[in-house]
């Protein structure tokens, strides 16, 4: 028997995570992000879902070969780029488009040797401070690059780093309309927290990935509400055994925690070899038997504890769900520092998945 644990993906919430998407933007295209095996979803599991997309946006080339493989012939884009002239075969044989944002990369693209112009998005540093030519120097780029034979279209783009926080947009705005000034060609800014706050970003493409896989890109639940985002992946389990404790009793390593009461107590096939945070502290909401309760103990490899007071006639066998449909991975990652994104990439191989 295999564990009873499983990674949900939910085709119709991707499918609709994308129309979400292009109601908040519906004068621009949509580059998809799937970096990431699709954000943990896989990129060939999302794929059904999110095909309806202008383009899908990822990191590495195998994605890019993989995405092909799937029956995608529309535009993909690299969004880092590329890093050796061997690379440039890859983009050139799968017609894949580019971001270059440095003229390392543009000296390769002179150098090569190509069956046809690459597509390119040239890439602005307005306030990141990771890739991109600074607005200075971004007209100087971008000469050089209608220069090149080897370059096709160019669109203009930049990365915001705080479209989900108070500090917004305004001063990376300013600065790419500074870098831009007089530069025709179509514009690329927006991330999934500039798609749904922020339309003076949209121009002709936006970039969503976390909103397609319906969560939040501020971490924040309810800054979602209302938008018909939905989850796209549950995780879900069993319990595989049920403790009573009696009061000073504790669980698991470290015996972190301690009954204070007579308490019943769930062990759920999942732990941090399967991707669950091993820092989730004790409260971090989990839903057994469809009642939200709390997980109590410390998080080992293959197991998690659980209080099961709020429901009283789970038992082997009743269903876990870890996040997902009933509980927003947001709420899981907030409770441990952190964000939908790093639970969602870190859901481990070993997991089955299935999608529906
Ligand atoms: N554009 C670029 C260049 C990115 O690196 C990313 C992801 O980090 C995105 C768009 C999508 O970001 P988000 O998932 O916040 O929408």
């Amino acid at each position: 028997m295999p564990r009873p644990l499983l990674a949900t993906i939910h085709t119709a919430a991707l499918a609709n995570n994308l129309a979400v998407a292009r109601r908040h933007a519906p004068n621009s295209k949509v580059w998809a992000v799937v970096k990431a095996n699709a954000y943990g979803h896989g990129l060939a599991r999302a794929f059904p879902g999110l095909r309806a997309t202008d383009g899908f946006g990822l990191l590495d080339l195998e994605e890019a070969v993989k995405l092909r493989e799937l029956g995608w012939a529309g535009p993909i884009l690299l969004l880092e780029g590329f890093f050796r002239p061997t690379d440039i075969d890859v983009i050139d044989r799968y017609s894949l488009t580019t971001t270059v944002h440095c003229d390392e990369q543009l000296r390769m693209l002179e150098m090569a040797r190509l069956s046809k112009p690459v597509n390119i998005q040239l890439k602005m540093n307005t306030g990141m401070n990771r890739l991109g030519y600074t607005p200075d120097k971004f007209r100087a780029a971008w000469e050089r690059a209608r220069a090149c034979p080897g370059v096709g279209q160019i669109v203009l783009m930049t990365h915001f780093s705080d479209a989900d926080s108070e500090r917004g947009i305004a001063e990376q705005l300013a600065a790419f309309e500074r870098g831009a000034e007089g530069i025709a060609g179509a514009r690329s800014l927006a991330n999934s927290a500039a798609t749904l706050w922020h339309p003076q970003s949209h121009f002709d493409w936006v970039r969503p990935g976390i909103i397609l896989y319906g969560a939040s890109p501020s971490g924040v639940t309810s800054a979602i509400e209302g938008t018909g985002l939905q989850p796209a992946m549950t995780l879900a389990s069993e319990l595989i055994a049920v403790q009573t404790l009696v009061p000073g009793q504790t669980i698991g390593y470290g015996s972190t925690f301690q009954a204070p009461a007579p308490m019943r107590i769930g062990v759920v096939a999942c732990g941090y070899a399967d991707g669950y945070p091993r820092c989730a502290p004790e409260g971090t909401p989990i839903i057994v038997d469809g009642v939200r309760t709390r997980v109590v103990g410390r998080v080992s490899m293959d197991m998690i504890t659980v209080d099961l007071t709020p429901c009283p006639t789970a038992n082997v066998g009743s269903r876990v769900e870890l996040w997902g449909a009933q509980l927003p991975i947001d709420d899981v990652a907030r409770a441990c520092g952190t964000i939908g994104y790093e639970l969602m990439c870190a859901v481990a191989q070993r997991v089955p998945v299935r999608a529906e």
